[in-house]
């Protein structure tokens, strides 16, 4: 099919059709997912170096669609985003994280563990976003303290200002702030001692990469410096291979996340798994 515009033809290819076919399917299967109880919330370890115990979980989303199987954040995200989803998915994601989470520590009162949530630039820019989270806080009982939202160098950049504001308002009520896919952003030097950011992730491009060493170590290691000169937390992302832990570790980076000490899994698995109940 061709349409033809003011000034220019576009030309639909099969695949293309096909492809916008796909993504409206998924919007709209996207809308009832909520309301099915499609959507999870997984939950993936974050460790201490030092003596390899769970510090923190990120929660990250997965749908369970009833043909097509698990559907990856990376491919429906985006889709919400455009469509504005987001905002309400957003909402539903930070109060059912919160409430896990809190049931958790309940559980194991003597070591409360950190909740890691992912910000996208449009909730980010939702001028409700501070009374939400104050409010889903009061609502479930968590503690701000152990709430850590994370946000990338682009969700920031583009909107410093305003960013910096309600960055302002969380660092207020205590709740803390992580810089995402660290690294990959651009400059990211020039403005992070502007943010009152409590902590650094350092992207898995350079992890994966460090084995190559030369510049790429470097990098992490920069990373690294850079991170404690400014008194942020710092864990290194997609940690898949020893060599890769006992290459961080030389380093002196304090936290990893990666399928070498746990995939994201089920609250149910999180709790009942080794870090909770150590085999001693
Ligand atoms: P991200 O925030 O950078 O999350 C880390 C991704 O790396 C996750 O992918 C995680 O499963 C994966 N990962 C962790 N360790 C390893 C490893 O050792 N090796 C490899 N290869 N991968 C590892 P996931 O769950 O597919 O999520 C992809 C992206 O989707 C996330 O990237 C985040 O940007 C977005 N996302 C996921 N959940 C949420 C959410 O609840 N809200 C929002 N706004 N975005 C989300
Ligand atoms: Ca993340
Ligand atoms: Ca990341
Ligand atoms: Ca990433």
């Amino acid at each position: 099919a061709r349409i033809l515009g003011r000034d220019r033809l576009l030309v639909f290819t099969p695949k293309m059709h096909e492809k916008a076919r796909g993504a409206m399917e998924t919007l709209m299967d996207l809308r009832q997912a909520m309301e099915k109880d499609e959507l999870i919330l997984f939950y993936q370890p974050i460790i201490q170096i030092p003596d390899e115990k769970i510090t923190g979980v990120e929660a990250l989303i997965r749908w369970k669609h009833p043909h097509r199987g698990m559907v990856s954040p990376a491919e429906f995200i985006p889709i919400a985003e455009e469509t504005g989803l987001i905002l309400s998915m957003g909402k539903w994601i930070l109060k059912k994280a919160c409430t896990d989470i809190k049931a958790l520590n309940d559980l194991h009162p003597k070591k409360p563990i950190t909740l890691s949530v992912n910000l996208s630039s449009k909730e980010f820019a939702n001028t409700e976003l501070f009374e939400q989270i104050r409010q889903t806080l009061a609502e479930t009982g968590f503690q701000p303290e152990l709430l850590k939202l994370e946000i990338t160098e682009s969700v920031v950049m583009g909107n410093a200002e305003a960013a910096v504001i309600t960055l302002n308002k969380l660092k207020e009520i205590k709740v803390r702030i992580s810089i995402d896919d660290f690294g990959t952003g651009y400059s990211s030097l020039s403005y992070l001692h502007r943010f009152p950011a409590d902590s650094l992730k350092i992207d898995r491009s350079f992890i994966r990469r460090m084995h190559l060493g030369g510049e790429n170590l470097e990098i992490v290691r920069t990373i690294v410096t850079l991170g404690k000169a400014l008194k942020m937390e710092i864990t290194a992302e997609g940690v898949e291979t020893a060599e890769e832990l006992a290459m961080v570790q030389e380093l002196d980076c304090p936290c990893v996340q990666g399928y070498y000490f746990a995939r994201p899994m089920p609250l149910k698995e999180l709790n009942t798994s080794h870090f909770f109940h150590p085999l001693i």
